[in-house]
């Protein structure tokens, strides 16, 4: 490695940082992962990250590659191999008014993105956290507070810029290399490290955002109608369900409804949320006028120790009767996990299904549920997990990369269904014959 590192040296404007550097301990975590790589590539330019890509592909060790570093598999470090931190990559500019298109560094967070677009009146359907990065929540999806409204945050990708295993850079969009625009759109990491993206921005007002809260002893009838209502609800709304926190009593919380209404008539939207309202006896309300960037909150590192299982799958229309029940019931047992229900209709279905590598267009929502603390806990919770996704099994179907805390060949079957996954490893075949970029729910190549 020490020739190829004399090499990196001289090629690489950005910062290198091995063990016995001053930021080797902070550098080497991710927010949920704690690696012990043999040295972070702090990249500034797309020539640096070309010079990254070259340099970890010939020492054949483990290459890792980081965003916002919130990916809940850890795969934004390892031990032994090499890190390419892109949180130098952070850029946010404006660079066609008319079109709203804005390019983005691969390594920038949604906060970051947030703050800068707002003087504009702009932003980005993305997520509902500042410290997420724009890479890992885009290349596989994006359920942010407008995805009803606007879409994935990959169905707002105009173009990108990629470094691929080979270190060329390589321009994606509808016209430029579209079977790789196609992949990158779903695919995540598996075909290169995106150093700019190029959204489609969209002009935004201050939102009515906040939530709704009903008891506990609602949560069926509160869940059964929410769905029904979410089914034709105006597309300005989007909205997340969530029940049994742990933190707040498990089986006794209240039933959360987060709600976001784009828009910032008053009338238009208490006529669009008041549905909700008469859902159940509202304990408490909080939905006030607000701008969008503050609708994001700022992310948390857990304490060292403790574990996250996340899994997830979604549900199609005719099967959304049983998989609530179901959850209902999970809800009010004993210990039960953390249970979201998201919204993933409107704009989302209707991008045709082969337009980009996200499958899973049809869904009327998406069910997660996330146990967290010390391993010993963590196990103890685990058989009562299973049996929840024993029972939700025959109603459900995929996954959703981007919620996942583990990445089993089930796991990675799940995200891509079989046409998919055979279009995918073509473009690896392509793109990274030798599977460079491997730390990610990962395609083979064919
Ligand atoms: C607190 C929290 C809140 C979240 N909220 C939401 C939400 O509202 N909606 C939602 O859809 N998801 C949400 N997520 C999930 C989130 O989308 C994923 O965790 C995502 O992978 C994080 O991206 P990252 O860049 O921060 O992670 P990283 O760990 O840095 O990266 C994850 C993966 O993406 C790849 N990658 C990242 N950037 C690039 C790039 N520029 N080029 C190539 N590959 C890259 C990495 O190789 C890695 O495989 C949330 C996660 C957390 C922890």
């Amino acid at each position: 490695m020490s020739s190829a590192l004399e090499t990196l040296r001289r090629d690489f404007g950005g910062n290198i940082i091995e063990p016995s550097g001053a930021e080797y301990e902070s550098a080497r975590r991710t927010v949920l992962a704690l690696g012990r790589p043999a040295c972070v590539l702090r990249p500034r330019s797309a020539g640096d990250v070309q010079a990254g890509v070259r340099f970890a592909a010939s020492t054949g060790l483990l290459l890792s590659v980081r965003g916002g570093g919130h990916g809940f598999a850890g795969f934004g470090t390892n031990d032994g191999g090499i890190v390419i931190d892109l949180s130098e990559l952070a850029h946010v500019k404006i660079i066609d008014k008319e079109r709203h298109l804005v390019r983005i560094g691969g390594g920038a967070t949604w906060g970051q993105v947030a703050a800068a677009l707002a003087p504009h009146g702009l932003a980005i359907s993305s997520g509902d956290t500042k410290s997420v990065g724009v890479g890992g929540l885009t290349l596989t999806g994006g359920i942010g507070w407008k995805v009803r409204k606007y879409g994935l945050a990959l169905d707002n990708v105009a173009a990108a810029e990629v470094v691929t295993a080979n270190g060329e850079v390589v321009r994606v969009s509808a016209e430029e290399n579209p079977e790789l625009f196609w992949a990158i759109r779903g695919g995540g990491g598996n075909f290169g490290i995106v150093t700019a993206f190029e959204f489609a921005a969209h002009p935004t007002t201050d939102v009515f955002f906040g939530k709704i809260a009903f008891p506990a002893s609602q949560a069926a009838t509160v869940l059964r109608g929410w769905a029904d209502y979410l089914r034709t609800a105006p597309e300005a709304l989007t909205s997340v369900l969530d029940f049994a926190n742990p933190f707040a009593g498990g089986p006794g919380a209240p039933v959360e409804i987060r709600v976001a209404f784009d828009g910032d008539d008053p009338q238009l939207a208490a006529r669009t949320i008041d549905p909700i309202r008469r859902l159940g006896t509202v304990t408490s309300d909080d939905i006030a006028l607000t701008p969008y960037a503050d609708t994001l909150v700022d992310g948390t590192a857990p304490s060292a120790g403790i574990q996250f299982v996340i899994r997830n799958a979604f549900a199609g229309k005719e099967s959304v009767p049983e998989v609530l029940q179901i959850l209902a019931e999970a809800g009010a047992s004993q210990r039960p996990p953390f249970i979201a229900v998201r919204s993933v209709g409107g704009a989302v279905s209707r991008v045709p299904g082969d337009a980009t590598a996200y499958a899973h267009r049809q869904a009327e929502l998406m069910v997660v549920t996330t146990i967290a603390g010390p391993e010993p806990a963590v196990e103890a919770a685990r058989p009562a997990l299973d049996a929840i996704w024993t029972r939700l099994a025959p109603h459900v179907n995929g996954a959703y990369a981007n919620f996942f805390a583990s990445a089993t060949e089930e796991d990675v079957a799940a995200i891509y269904p079989s046409q998919t996954y055979k279009r995918l490893a073509a473009v690896k075949r392509r793109y990274d014959p030798g599977n460079l970029f491997a730390r990610n729910h990962n395609v083979r190549p064919l």
